[in-house]
Order: C-alpha cells, then structure tokens, then sequence
C-alpha cells in the first residue's frame, strides 16, 4: 500500500508516518528529512538547498524528484508513506509516473486537516529527539525532566533552523499557493481522504487507520 500525507507544515504528516511505519512496516519517504541530510553532510545538493530551504521556500522540483526515484527503486516494504511530497502538481504527475515505472499504484491521499493558528503554535514549539526524532512540544508533550527521550533515552534534542515564525509565514504561503491544489488533483482522481489533524495523536491515528483499512 502506497500512501500520501498531505497537509500544511506542523499537520503532524511526519509524526503519523512514524506510527505506520513502526505498525504496519512501511517506510516514510519525507523529502524535507532528505534535504536536511543532504544539508548537514554537506553535499553539492546540500549546499545548493540551505538557503532556499532556511528562507521556507520550495527546493526546485527535479531535486526532490530525482531523490524519490532513487528511493523508489529500493525495499518497498510494506510500501511507502510520502510525507511532504509531492508539494506542486508537477511533483505529483511525476510521482504517478514513477509509481507506474515500478509496476506501482498510489492507494490513498490523506488530507491532514488543522487550523492555521494552531499550526503557528505547534511548529514554533516543536523539538525532536536527535537520535530518534521522536517528536517534543513545549506546552503539549514537553522533553522529560530528566532529559531523557522517552522513546529511545536520546539527551540530545533539536530544534529545526526553519522552525520560527519568519520562515513559517513562508513555508504556509508556499503551501497555499503550490501544494493545496493537490487536494482539487487528488479528490478528482477520487484518492482523497480528509482527517481532522487537530485532535489528539492517538485520535488522528485511529481516523488514519480507518481510512487505510475500509
Ligand atoms: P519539511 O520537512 O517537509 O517541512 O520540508 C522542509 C523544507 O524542505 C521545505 O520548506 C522545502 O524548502 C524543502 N522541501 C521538502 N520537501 C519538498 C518538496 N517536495 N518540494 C520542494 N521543496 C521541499
């Protein structure tokens, strides 16, 4: 089964990947994540990608075309969870493309639906565990007192640079004007599914859940 989650920045897209890849042994595919690497060890593609991504900007679309394909043609799994991608209608008749090269089908498009004042208070709040990317909210689900990840006991937490309310406005406009027409794209190709991504964790996971098995 391949899916895509798809949702403004802070939906919580990367959290609920997490969980079907740990129950349902899927593998998340999340171009940010990649983008990052690529930017922490320093590759040509890493440099040409760190100020566009600090600005909340979108990198262009053959990069983070030319990182799925590589992907695709790797351990399928019990197939892949894309999380942030595709984000513009060309990275999405590219990603159908690809699927069908490798005898693929795309089974569901899951809209990940919150409030945009909710997303601001989220993301400006948000850490992760460096080892297990464990995701921490400063109000909601603090690091522990004892500075322990409470998944993998991780003390080294991170914060991510484009997590601030500048990059934010950036990285929102960029979702309205290039990646929400997919939810027009994807309902009339009758893939989408909506949840609400407001509620708790546990909550979302279970309108997920159902929409995967009906
Ligand atoms: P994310 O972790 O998904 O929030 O992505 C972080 C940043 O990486 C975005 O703000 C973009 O600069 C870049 N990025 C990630 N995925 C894509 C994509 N599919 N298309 C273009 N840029 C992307």
């Amino acid at each position: 089964m391949n899916i895509i989650l798809l949702g403004p920045p802070g939906a919580g897209k990367g959290t609920q990947a997490r969980f079907l890849c740990d129950e349902r042994d899927m593998i998340q595919l999340s171009t940010g994540d990649m983008l990052r690497e690529a930017k922490d060890s320093g590759t040509e593609m890493g440099k040409i990608v760190a100020d566009v991504m600090a600005r909340g900007e979108l990198v262009t679309d053959e990069i983070v075309i030319g990182l799925i394909r590589e992907k695709l043609k790797g351990d399928k799994k019990g197939g892949f969870i894309f999380d942030g991608f595709p984000r513009t209608l060309a990275q999405a008749d590219a990603l159908g493309d690809l699927l069908a090269e490798e005898g693929e089908t795309l089974d569901s498009v899951i809209e990940m639906q919150v409030d945009d004042n909710a997303l601001v208070a989220r993301i400006t709040a948000r850490s992760t565990c460096g080892d297990c990317g464990e995701v921490y909210n400063d109000h909601t689900k603090p690091i522990p007192a004892d500075g322990k990840c409470s998944n993998c006991g991780g003390t080294e937490f991170k914060r991510r640079a484009d997590d601030n309310e500048e990059s934010l406005k950036q990285r929102l406009m960029e979702y309205y004007k290039k990646t929400s027409p997919l939810i027009g794209y994807y309902y009339a190709k009758g893939q989408l599914s909506s949840v609400d991504g407001l509620g708790e964790m546990a909550a979302v996971k279970a309108d997920i859940a159902k929409v995967l098995d009906t």
